[in-house]
């Protein structure tokens, strides 16, 4: 038997009322079999729901593993009140379940637990969708050089960002046929994003226009690298 506590990231129905459960917890992601956990009666079924936060037990078997209970800890109900925050939570299962390697969990998971927390509680969802955006990048592969020049490792006078170029640009190397000057608001807000830790994750908050830009932004550049098209911003562009 194998305890673990995690997060609902994706649920696919299997067979009449059997359902396979991704789990991303703080070591690994994992996946089970929750058996009759579409029966009306089922004595499981609100842990496997998703974005449950849950602690599960779960045996291996022949044809892998499959619950054997589960306890629902955090359901984050609130996050279904508003449209704005139901959109980004759909954006964060979107990303995580096409960008993170069960290797990332251990980064990711307090990110993705915070992220949740600060949507049910009312947060600002625009801003959890681009913190948890970068920390996703971060996982992925594809963070930011946000500390210095990604040319010349010049820590003042930055004044763009490149996204192929892979971070901030300096004064010096700024190359007006390549490259566009930002608000000096918006290179902050991108160092924030990819900086901030959990624990201060939640104590700023930005304006949803400058979040949506920077969405958008974000988007195209992991496209780019990834050819992962993001199909939840509409929503988020629409809440
Ligand atoms: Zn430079």
């Amino acid at each position: 038997m194998i305890e673990f506590e995690g997060i609902v990231i994706r649920t696919t129905p299997f067979r009449e009322h059997d359902l396979v459960v991704n789990v991303l917890s703080n070591d690994k992601m994992r996946s089970f079999l929750a058996r009759g956990a579409l029966k009306m009666d089922s004595k499981n079924a609100s842990s496997v729901n998703n974005y449950a936060h849950s602690r599960f037990a779960i045996t291996k078997g022949k044809d892998g593993f499959s619950l054997r209970s589960g306890e629902l800890l955090d359901s984050y109900e609130h996050i279904k009140e508003d449209l704005s925050r139901l959109a980004v939570l759909d954006f964060i299962g979107e990303i995580t379940n096409k960008l993170v390697q069960s290797d990332d969990a251990p980064y990711l998971y307090g990110y993705l637990e915070k992220s949740l927390q600060l949507l049910n509680s009312g947060f600002d969802p625009y801003t959890v969708a681009i913190v948890y955006f970068a920390k996703v990048l971060n996982v992925a592969g594809y963070g930011l050089e946000v500390d210095s020049c990604v040319f010349c490792g010049q820590k003042s006078q930055i004044v763009a960002i490149n996204y192929m170029d892979g971070g901030f640009i300096c004064e010096n190397c700024f190359d007006s046929l390549n490259h566009a000057k930002s608000s000096p608001r918006k290179l902050k807000i991108l160092r924030y994003i990819f900086k901030v830790d959990k624990e201060r994750f939640g104590q700023v908050s930005f304006e949803k226009e400058e979040c949506l830009e920077l969405l958008n932004e974000l988007a195209s550049f992991c496209h780019e690298v990834t050819q992962v098209e993001i199909k939840s911003l509409s929503l988020i562009r629409k809440a």
